[in-house]
């Protein structure tokens, strides 16, 4: 499958890794939106939220609470931060490898920027 994210998680594309098991990925983002800017993704490839089954629901818990790890460990505990994914064409996405943004280290903008 040709997939940037998939690629990542083999290693054939670098990446700065700030988190990894058995079935959870986390790096820095190559283009930083704010100071602190990780994704964090589950191995397996899901494509978007839109793609994900029940089947899939304690995976996405372990990519949040992996996100919430990678957070707290970037010092961002006690400020705060956000986590999102971006869902099809409308919110921009533009790796179908459902990721989920980290973002922090500043006071954050409107959600809708
Ligand atoms: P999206 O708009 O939610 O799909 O976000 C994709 C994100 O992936 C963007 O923030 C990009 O900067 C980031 N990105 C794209 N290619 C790479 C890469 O090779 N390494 C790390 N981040 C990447």
């Amino acid at each position: 499958m040709d997939c940037l994210f998939c690629k990542i998680v083999e290693g054939t594309i670098p990446s700065t890794k700030v988190y990894e098991d058995e079935y959870v990925y986390a790096f820095k983002d190559i283009q930083p939106q704010a100071p602190v800017h990780l994704l964090v993704i589950p191995k397996k490839h899901i494509a978007s939220l839109n793609e994900a089954e029940p089947g899939d629901a304690e995976l996405l818990g372990r990519v949040t609470l992996a996100a919430q790890r990678v957070a707290k460990e970037a010092g961002l505990g006690d400020s705060g931060y956000r986590v999102l994914t971006n869902v099809g064409k409308d919110s921009g996405q533009v790796v179908f490898h459902i990721h989920f943004h980290v973002l922090g280290g500043e006071k954050l903008g409107a959600l809708n920027a």
